[in-house]
């Protein structure tokens, strides 16, 4: 069958940094993308009598007024497959890591970009593979989706034992500059390594230099080749770090609708919102609260919205969102920090004093929360963090009210201890996530009070060793707390040897040690 390609003909009439006002066009989709010389493309967001309006995205610079503009009436679309992986690439998902062109046809096979459907939708013929995906699809509906029920590992203690997160989960990551917010993420993307998650880390208006650092992080770990970085730099025109994300969520659904499991970062929408804030008052749209314009909200719930769990009909794939937010000095009620509260499944609220006291990550589990909860968890896991917030929280209560007492009680003394414990035990290195048994067992290991007899050193000792001693010496235990991940009476008993073992081997004093149940 042919198809015919409608093409229409415009004209720049005006540029205002990357905003152009095009005449000539008749026929014209928002989102839809429009072709200005060989290195710049325009996305089309607006009409004015008679002009559409559109954000430059390329080498604006190349653009001037009189400029002939190509149309072809069709939704923006974009390459996605297999190839992106291990591959650094701009908005418009065009490679950037001078590797050469990516091939982004499936098993070989010419295909029909036209087409665009979802798995599993009968209304299409299953031969159709399709090659470009429109970038502002909808998000798949309640019919397509179940709940969320399978755990993505972060391999960072803190959130696995008290914010678990679910794929398909939206989980933002909130906090004041310089408080650990993409390390919680980049750790997160290391931990992913053999386990069949697709990464994708978006850049938004950051600078070079910070995108460089994670790209060098991910090469040095091993963990570029199963991620896709999509990067707009603060240098880039505006266009382009408003469209980014969606890009990313584009390359991401490709995977998705295949059945896999993605993981997106977007660090961060502060700066998604400040880039729609510019070009928006730059085309004169009234401005709103902290002079946004009123469809930020509906931006950036449009992108959240397309995170989630499809039922096993659709694949089951999932898609997990770590959207990142800025705040000044701590306040969430800031307007973007707010919105984005409301529309994702909870929070990870990063404190800046904290951080400075060394508690890294520097989570702050008062605020932070997951609204899938514990459902998530293994059933281990489940049941040794059940109260761990909770103790947690009430310890940092207890530390504010008797900082400025000079004798507390001796109940309250020992509180005060567990409590140090606990921070010791929380506090965790960047870019070295644990496995979800290296998990259980030093959980366990807290809850078998194992830890409050440790001086500060050796809990630090007993951390960092414990489970290569199990592994070596234990490997039938090692093997079943993987295998079952389960804490059954008898394999309570046998890691319990094994901490003696370990004691006994190592030379530590274990005197105090609740050995009796
Ligand atoms: P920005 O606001 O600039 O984006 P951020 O909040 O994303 O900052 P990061 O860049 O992740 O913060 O981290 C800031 C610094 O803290 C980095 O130098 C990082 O190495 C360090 N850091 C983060 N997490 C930890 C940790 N768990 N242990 C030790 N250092 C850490
Ligand atoms: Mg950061």
């Amino acid at each position: 069958m042919q198809t015919i390609q409608i093409q229409e003909v415009g004209k720049i009439k005006e540029i205002k940094k990357s905003i152009a006002k095009i005449t000539g066009l008749s026929r014209c989709l928002i989102g839809q993308l429009v072709r200005i010389g060989e290195h710049v493309q325009g996305i089309v967001v607006g009409f004015v009598r008679g002009e559409i309006i559109a954000f430059l995205l390329g080498k604006i610079e190349e653009v001037r007024v009189g400029d002939r503009v190509y149309s072809n009436i069709e939704p923006f679309k974009i390459p996605a497959g297999e190839g992106f992986l291990g591959r650094i690439v701009d908005a418009l998902a065009e490679p950037m890591d001078g590797k050469g062109i990516i091939e982004t046809r499936d098993e070989g096979r010419e295909t029909r970009d036209e087409i665009v459907h979802r798995p599993g939708d009968r209304s299409e013929r299953s031969s159709v593979i399709h090659r470009r995906y429109p970038v502002f699809r909808r998000a798949p509906g309640v019919l397509q989706r179940v709940p969320i029920h399978r755990p993505l590992e972060t391999g960072i203690l803190t959130i696995d034992a008290t914010v678990p997160i679910g794929r398909g989960q939206r989980e933002l990551i909130v906090g004041d500059r310089m408080t650990g917010k993409t390390s919680i993420c980049t750790n997160t993307i290391l931990n992913q390594k053999g386990r069949g998650v697709v990464c994708i880390y978006c850049c938004i208006g950051r600078t070079y230099a910070s995108l460089y650092k994670i790209v060098e992080l991910l090469k040095e770990k091993g963990a570029l080749e199963y991620t896709i970085v999509v990067a707009a730099y603060a240098a880039s025109p505006g266009g382009e770090q408003y469209l980014v994300p969606y890009t990313a969520c584009t390359l991401g659904e490709y995977f998705m609708d295949r059945g896999r499991d993605v993981f997106v970062v977007f660090d961060d929408l502060t700066k998604h919102a400040w880039a729609y804030r510019q070009l928006s008052l730059l085309l004169e749209r009234p401005p709103g609260r902290d002079a946004y314009p009123g469809d930020i909200f509906y931006l950036h719930s449009q992108l959240m919205e397309r995170a989630g769990q499809y039922s096993p009909e659709f694949g089951g794939g999932s898609m997990t969102f770590f959207p990142i937010v800025d705040t000044l000095q701590g306040d969430v009620t800031g307007y973007i920090p707010s919105n984005l509260v409301s529309m994702t499944d909870g929070q990870i609220y990063m404190n800046t004093a904290l951080f400075n006291s060394g508690f890294r990550p520097a989570i702050d589990l008062g605020l932070s929360v997951s609204r899938i909860g514990n459902k998530v968890q293994s059933p281990a896991m489940r049941e040794l963090s059940g109260m761990l917030r909770l103790e947690y929280v009430r310890y940092k209560e207890l530390l504010k009210i008797t900082r400025f007492k000079t004798s507390v009680s001796e109940q309250v003394t020992k509180q005060l201890k567990d409590g140090e414990v606990l921070t010791q035990f929380f506090t965790q290195m960047n870019n070295e996530p644990y496995t979800a048994e290296e998990e259980i067992v030093l959980l366990y290991a807290l809850r078998r009070k194992v830890l409050s007899v440790l001086s500060t050193g050796e809990i630090d000792y007993f951390k960092k060793n414990i489970h290569g001693f199990i592994g070596e010496r234990f490997p039938a235990v090692a093997h079943r707390l993987a295998e079952k991940r389960e804490l059954t009476g008898d394999l309570r008993r046998e890691i319990d040897e094994c901490f003696v073992e370990f004691f006994k081997e190592k030379g530590m004093e274990i005197s105090g040690m609740e050995m009796e149940r």
